[in-house]
Formats: structure tokens, C-alpha cells, sequence
């Protein structure tokens, strides 16, 4: 795969897809006037994942890819109980930092509720829509199933005027929840079961965040999308798989309404991706039942959660790309996802040093109360980044786990007797180990330096092979860092339909605290990204400001294991 730098400007080359040879088809032959008019119709009963993201970047890419095109953000919220403000507003939030506009073409469903309860009118005129008084359960058994044909309602025959008045008057809220439906007049013998009479509205006398308790019935989704779609002049609605099977129906409504516009639905596969689940239901769950610290806990899938955790948005929206939009489900790699935000934290973070085991390290011969001011290039191969100033000093902390008291065989780091380097600063030999008397815990170092390797090499030019990262103890910034690891232990935590739960995994997030980071950090502020050498790449926690102390979050590390497995797999 080739690597893009996000800070280039050379545009990325464009994949295309079934999609897009259908518009770009559509558009040649002049369809629907030559114009693209799109639109991203998220529900807002949940905040959004890294699944709708590929929804977001189809629909916003394909109205930026035709001259003219459009997108329309719109919320399908015609779904009151489940629905809430708090939702719009983070949607909003996320597709911004995606990088997508949608200007002026904000809408709900629920702004048509008039024009859609003219079009039921319209209908029930044309004889083509009918008050139904059974109840939900009778409906159910009337429709049948693939085998079986369904049944007519007793109430199908109902005269225009009667309809009309029952219509009218569950409008007006006369009537209990339960009491009436409206229902399109199709065929009961279809084989197709979505055209089985399906439910247009139902009574719900519940509140709705924006139009309060001016409506007691709400609009079915199938009745309300397609034609909210046409209200809006929607060419192309781009929809998951899962929709196949309502499109006749889609078609149908549009035809019986006469809509001036007609809309074309086209379904694309769902992303799926392993080690996590992405449905708006289950994360609900994960927040609700405290699995998760919220909607934004870095674990999750959800947009914040991966924002809040470092993700930066391009490399979503290459992922997105890569993936690209196909007809058939399939479960992606969570490793792609990972390998997109590393290539892009390689060319976009600034490095720095942190210690997060520190093991103590006395330079013996460095003398007391010295300080070396070492320059240090914020990155290694985009001078923009600028530099920073590395204070040496006689104790410094190195990591736990670079020292081994009897070195395996090609252990390069520290070792009794071994000579290393610490980077962009001298060499160190260790010379003796200090422990806990009663634990036997190795609680400090002691070693020498060579004053000629100070900044670059030593004089004899003899080879030192290990390099460790280390902060000057008495500079050092304290900071929290939390390690993130998969939410759950197997690929498919959903799998054979069971408790998903029971597949968490219980080591997901290690927090470990007095941990040193080097004092350029001092500074840094919430959602700021660094790679830590050797060790990964981080952000900076919005808890920080409230905590009173540097918390950083661990967004990916360095090992590239897809990397590796795509290596593997083509060789
Ligand atoms: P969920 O299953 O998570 O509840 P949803 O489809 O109910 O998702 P919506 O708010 O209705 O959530 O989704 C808005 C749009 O995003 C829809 O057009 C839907 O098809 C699309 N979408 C949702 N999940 C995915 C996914 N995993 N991959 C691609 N598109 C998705
Ligand atoms: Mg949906």
C-alpha cells in the first residue's frame, strides 16, 4: 500500500466504486436534470460510529465529486422515545471534524411532518391508504410470512370519507395509542412482504425534541424517508444492504405520491469491523451499563470515542477510501484501521521522550548540579517541525523494561557492564545494581558516562547498538498514561447472536501513574498528539485540565501488525 502524506497537497488517487460509475452514468445521461443532490440521514438515537463515517464520506464525497453536487445533512427523527438534542448536537460535532459542510442544508423529517401528512391524505383520497383498528398483534398474523400469503384486514374496506375522518381525528389526538394505524393499501398477496399493507402512521402521544406535543402520530420510517428524500430533491439515496428489500416499497410511495422528484435508492455493504461491534443499541448498552466510561470512552468505536483517543480525521477518511463501497458484506481488519492513524501520527506528531516504567539512573561521574541543554528536532524528517531543548542531568529515568540483569543473547540495551546511548545525548555504561534489600527489586542503576560522546559520537568511534529513550529526573513531567487495548478479546463479539458482552475484554484499559515524560509536555494541551520514541503515539486526555496533571491516552503503537500480516499474506 502506498503511503500518503497528508501533508502534501497532491490530491489522493480517487478508487472508484459501483456508486460512482452509476452517478457518473446518471450524470452523462442526464438523469434527474444531471444534477447530484445527496443527503446523510443519520437517527439521533445514538452518537455516531466509525460505520457511519463510510455513510459520511460516500455521501458528502460523491456531491464534492460532480460539479454542483450537494449534500444535505438530515436527521430522521421521526422516532420520538429514542430521540434527543444531545445527539443532533455530537453528530454535528463529528461530521465537522471529519471535515464535511453541510452550509445551509440542515433538516429533520420532523420539518415535513405537514407535507407528509398531506401526502397521506392524498393517498387515503386515491384510495390508496386505509384506517386500520386491529391491533399490532392482528396486524402482525394478517401478514403472513414468506411461505404464507397474507390476509386482509377486516377494516380494508373502509370507505374514503370514513378514512378521511379517522385520519383526521387521530391527528387531532382523539384517539389512545394502539387505537388506529394508517396503513397503505397494497396487496396482501404480494410476495413481497414490505408491500403486505405496511404501517404508514401510528399514534404516539409522546414529545418529540422539536416539534413538542403538536403531534400524536408519527410517521413510519419507510413511509417518511423516501418521500422526505423527494421534498428535498434527492437524486441519489445511498443506503445499507439491509434497505434491498424496501426499495419496492421506496419506489411505490414516491409513484402513489406523485412526488415531483424521484429519488433513486441504491444500497451499499455496512462496514463491519472485527474486535468491536457497531450498533448504536449495543453501544448504548456498553454506556448504559458503565462497560465504558461513556459515549466517548476511547474503547469505543464511536467518533468521539476514537477522536478523544487520538484518531486523527484523515486517516479515517483514508480508511474510508481504502475500504471503499461495495455490494457485498464483509468484516474488516481493525489492524487497516490502526495502520492508517500510525501513518498519518508518523508524518503529522511531533516526537518526545516519556518514560512510562521509570527505573532510575545515577550518571556517577555527571557532576552534581550540571545541566546539559541538548537540541533535539521535534521530528525527524519534517525540519518544520522545529526543535526542542533536552535538559541532560546526573540522574535520569530509563525505561523498566530496557534493562535486564542477565541480558538475553543480542540484548543490545542495559545490562551490567553494557554500554548504551541515550538518545540525542551521550553513552552510559552500567556499572552497578542497586536493589531492595527485602524485595530484591532493582530500584536503581548506577552508571558512568563518556563526556566525549556528548551530543554525537565517541572519539574512538567504537559502535554502541542500543538506543534508550530517558528524561532528566529532576525536568521530568509526571503524567498518567492510559493504554488502551481491544474492547474485546474476540473477532466477533456478536457472533451466533449471544451475549456480546460475555466477549469484553477485562484488560482493555491499564492505567499506570507517576510515569515521566520529558518537560517540553508541560505545555501541552487537551487533544494534542505526540509519538513517544519507542513506544507510540498519544494524546493528550481532556481530563488533564480537570485532574490537574498531565493524562495521556495511547492512540496506536508502533508495530504495524498489518502491516506485517499483508507482508505475509502477498509473499
Ligand atoms: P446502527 O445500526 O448503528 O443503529 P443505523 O443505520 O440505525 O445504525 P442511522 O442513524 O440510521 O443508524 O444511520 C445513518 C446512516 O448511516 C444510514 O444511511 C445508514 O445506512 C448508515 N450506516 C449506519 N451504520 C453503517 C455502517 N456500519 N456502515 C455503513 N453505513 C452505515
Ligand atoms: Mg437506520
Amino acid at each position: 500500500m502506498a503511503k500518503s502524506d497528508p501533508n502534501t497537497a497532491e490530491p489522493a488517487e480517487v478508487r472508484s466504486h459501483f456508486i460512482r460509475e452509476k452517478i457518473e452514468a446518471d450524470v452523462r445521461a442526464g438523469k434527474h436534470g444531471g444534477r447530484v443532490v445527496t443527503r446523510f440521514p443519520p437517527e439521533p438515537n445514538g452518537y455516531l460510529h466509525i460505520g457511519h463515517a463510510t455513510s459520511i464520506n460516500l455521501n458528502f464525497g460523491m456531491a464534492a465529486a460532480f460539479p454542483g453536487g450537494i449534500c444535505n445533512l438530515r436527521f430522521d427523527d421521526t422516532n420520538p422515545e429514542a430521540e434527543d438534542v444531545e445527539y443532533v448536537d455530537a453528530i454535528q460535532q463529528d461530521i465537522r471534524w471529519l471535515g464535511f459542510d453541510w452550509g445551509d442544508r440542515r433538516y429533520f423529517a420532523s420539518d415535513y411532518f405537514q407535507q407528509l401528512f398531506d401526502f397521506a391524505i392524498r393517498l387515503i383520497e386515491k384510495d390508496l391508504a386505509f384506517v386500520d383498528s386491529s391491533s399490532l398483534e392482528e396486524i402482525r398474523k394478517q401478514r403472513g410470512n414468506f411461505y404464507e400469503p397474507g390476509t386482509e384486514s377486516p377494516h380494508r374496506g373502509r370507505s374514503i370519507g370514513e378514512n378521511l375522518d379517522l385520519f383526521r381525528r387521530m391527528r387531532a389526538g382523539e384517539f389512545a395509542d394502539g387505537a388506529h394505524v394508517l396503513r397503505a393499501k397494497i396487496d396482501m398477496q404480494s410476495p413481497d412482504l414490505n408491500l403486505r399493507d405496511p404501517i404508514m402512521y401510528r399514534i404516539r402521544k409522546v414529545h418529540h425534541h422539536r416539534t413538542g406535543d403538536e403531534w400524536p402520530i408519527y410517521p413510519m420510517y419507510d413511509f417518511a424517508h423516501g418521500l422526505s428524500d423527494a421534498i428535498e430533491s434527492v437524486t441519489h439515496s445511498l443506503c445499507s444492504l439491509e434497505f434491498v428489500d424496501h426499495r419496492p416499497l421506496y419506489d411505490w410511495y414516491l409513484e402513489a405520491c406523485e412526488t415531483e422528484a424521484r429519488p433513486e435508492q441504491t444500497e451499499f455493504a455496512r462496514l463491519n469491523l472485527n474486535y468491536t461491534v457497531l450498533s448504536k443499541r449495543r453501544l448504548l448498552q456498553l454506556v448504559e451499563e458503565r462497560h465504558v466510561s461513556g459515549w466517548d470512552d476511547p474503547r469505543m468505536p464511536t467518533l468521539c470515542g476514537i477522536r478523544r483517543r487520538g484518531y486523527p480525521p484523515e486517516a479515517i477518511l483514508q480508511f474510508c477510501d481504502e475500504v471503499g463501497i461495495t455490494k457485498r458484506d464483509s468484516v474488516v481488519d481493525i489492524g487497516l484501521l490502526e495502520h492508517f492513524v500510525r501513518d498519518a501520527l508518523n508524518f503529522g506528531a511531533p516526537r518526545a521522550m516519556g518514560v512510562l516504567r521509570p527505573l532510575k539512573v545515577v550518571i556517577e561521574n555527571f557532576p552534581e548540579g550540571r545541566v546539559e541543554e541538548l537540541d533535539a528536532p521535534f521530528h525527524p524528517n519534517d525540519p518544520s517541525f522545529g526543535s526542542r531543548k533536552l535538559p541532560l542531568s546526573r540522574v535520569v529515568y530509563v525505561e523498566r523494561d530496557d534493562f535486564m540483569e542477565e541480558p538475553a543473547k543480542k540484548w543490545f540495551r542495559l545490562a551490567p557492564g553494557s554500554e548504551v546511548r541515550l538518545r540525542y545525548a551521550c553513552l552510559i555504561t552500567c556499572t552497578d545494581v542497586i536493589k531492595d534489600p527485602k524485595s530484591g527489586e532493582v530500584v536503581e542503576l548506577r552508571c558512568t558516562w563518556d563526556p566525549d560522546s556528548l551530543g554525537g559520537a565517541p572519539a574512538d568511534g567504537r559502535k554502541v547498538r542500543g538506543t534508550l529513550h530517558w528524561v532528566s529526573a529532576e525536568h521530568a513531567v509526571e503524567a498518567e498514561v492510559r493504554l488502551y487495548d481491544r474492547l474485546f478479546k474476540e473477532e466477533n463479539p456478536s457472533a451466533g447472536g449471544g451475549d456480546f458482552l460475555a466477549s469484553l475484554n477485562p484488560d482493555s484499559l491499564e492505567v499506570l501513574s507517576g510515569c515521566q515524560v520529558e518537560p517540553s509536555l508541560a505545555s501541552a494541551q487537551s487533544g494534542d498528539r505526540m509519538q513517544l520514541e519507542r513506544i507510540g503515539y498519544f494524546c493528550v486526555d481532556r481530563a488533564s485540565a480537570s485532574a490537574g496533571k498531565l493524562v495521556l491516552n495511547r492512540t496506536v503503537g508502533l508495530r504495524d501488525t498489518w502491516a506485517k500480516e499483508a507482508k505475509r499474506a502477498s509473499s
